[in-house]
């Protein structure tokens, strides 16, 4: 292939909600001061672009939230785990070399907002977030606006590093709102899907050992054990609660929710020891009802956790390379097959990560 001397360049974007995903052509952009372009070598099918794609989160009671009204307007190109090559730069790029292959960083925010300010980009007030308010890389190239959003990832498979810049980021950031545990105080993990077991993978590797799996699906307890969860609870159970706050005796710290439904949301909290910390991250949605003074006598902390900021991604990327840690389980696909990989995934049907490989266009 030539793409680096091609003057036109592929996208796979919807044109309304729920479409088809489908190639354009555009012209090859030309990176402007400190911007990159980069071909797309990986791209990684996430669960974000089901919901994205769909257009809208429900919020409880039949309640939807519209992506539209949010800003996103199609065509969308889909795509934030992003493995490329650089094949030009803007006159301020910096040293980057044409031909160094980068993991983007793809929570960019607009620069000026406090959030920026303080290299929170991953909650700017104007995102410009990557295959969500501007062209992702379910594509050819992607353009990036700075290359100090690109991470070296020298050493680690580029395949299985791209998954790193989403369900990696979010999974590490969401332990570090928790983490350190003190002695004896446990941690719970609810969902032991994508995300869940690489946050029993990662904390396994951090030396946590107090960690509890909770999923309705008995395969799945039994992959999380083998991913180092001491204990499981089947979330189906009645007593859910109870074992899981009996398993920790009686110190659940934190619950990392990453399913976020009403009933997940119930057991977390009901779960909870005093003081303790939800953290939720998962988006399927619903509406939580829970009495108000608990809150307060328990003294417990209910936060959302949103991805994660570009320093996390670097020191993600550096723990994975020191601890030599195992990429997550990929299936790969060609990016024409994007409107396949979206479907099989909101359907159910996929049990590893799907990558996107332009190399086998
Ligand atoms: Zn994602
Ligand atoms: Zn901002």
């Amino acid at each position: 292939m030539s793409q680096g001397e091609s003057t036109e360049t592929r996208r796979y974007e919807f044109r309304e909600f729920q479409g088809p995903i489908e190639a354009s052509a555009y012209p090859l952009p030309e990176p402007e001061g400190a911007g990159v372009l980069l071909r797309v070598d990986y791209c990684g099918v996430c669960h974000s672009d089901v919901h994205i794609h769909e257009g809208y989160y429900a919020i409880g009671d039949g309640k939807r939230m519209s992506f539209a009204d949010r800003g996103v307007v199609p065509p969308v190109t889909l795509g934030h785990e992003i493995v490329g090559t650089v094949v030009r730069k803007g006159p301020d790029a910096g040293d980057v070399a044409i031909g160094a292959q980068r993991l983007v960083y793809p929570w960019i925010g607009c620069g000026t907002c406090s959030a920026c300010r303080r290299q929170e980009e991953n909650m700017c007030a104007a995102p410009r977030y990557l295959g969500v308010f501007a062209p992702g890389g379910y594509a050819d190239h992607v353009l990036v606006p700075d290359a100090r959003y690109l991470v070296d990832i020298d050493g680690l498979d580029p395949a299985t590093a791209a998954p790193l810049a989403c369900s990696g980021l979010t999974t590490y950031s969401a332990i570090h709102k928790v983490l350190p545990l003190a002695d004896g105080q446990w941690i719970a993990i609810v969902g032991c899907g994508g995300l869940g077991q690489i946050a029993l993978r990662l904390l396994e590797a951090m030396g946590e050992t107090n960690v509890i799996a909770v999923d309705v699906s008995d395969d799945k307890l039994a992959l999380a054990k083998q991913a180092g969860a001491a204990a499981v609870v089947n979330a189906t159970d009645a007593d859910a609660a109870t074992q899981l706050s009996r398993r920790a005796g009686g110190e659940l710290a934190a619950v990392l929710d990453f399913v976020g439904n009403e009933q997940t949301a119930n057991l977390a909290l009901a779960a909870l020891g005093k003081g303790g910390r939800y953290v939720l991250v998962g988006l399927h949605g619903g509406e939580l009802r829970y009495p108000l003074p608990f809150i307060a006598t328990k003294a417990l902390l209910i936060t959302g956790s949103y991805v994660g900021r570009l320093d996390e991604l670097q020191s993600l990327v550096d723990f994975v390379r020191d601890r030599k840690m195992a990429g997550i389980p990929v299936e790969h696909r060609s990016m024409q097959a994007a409107d396949g990989a979206v479907r099989d995934l909101a359907a159910g049907k996929v049990a590893g990560r799907i990558i996107l490989s332009s190399e086998k266009a």
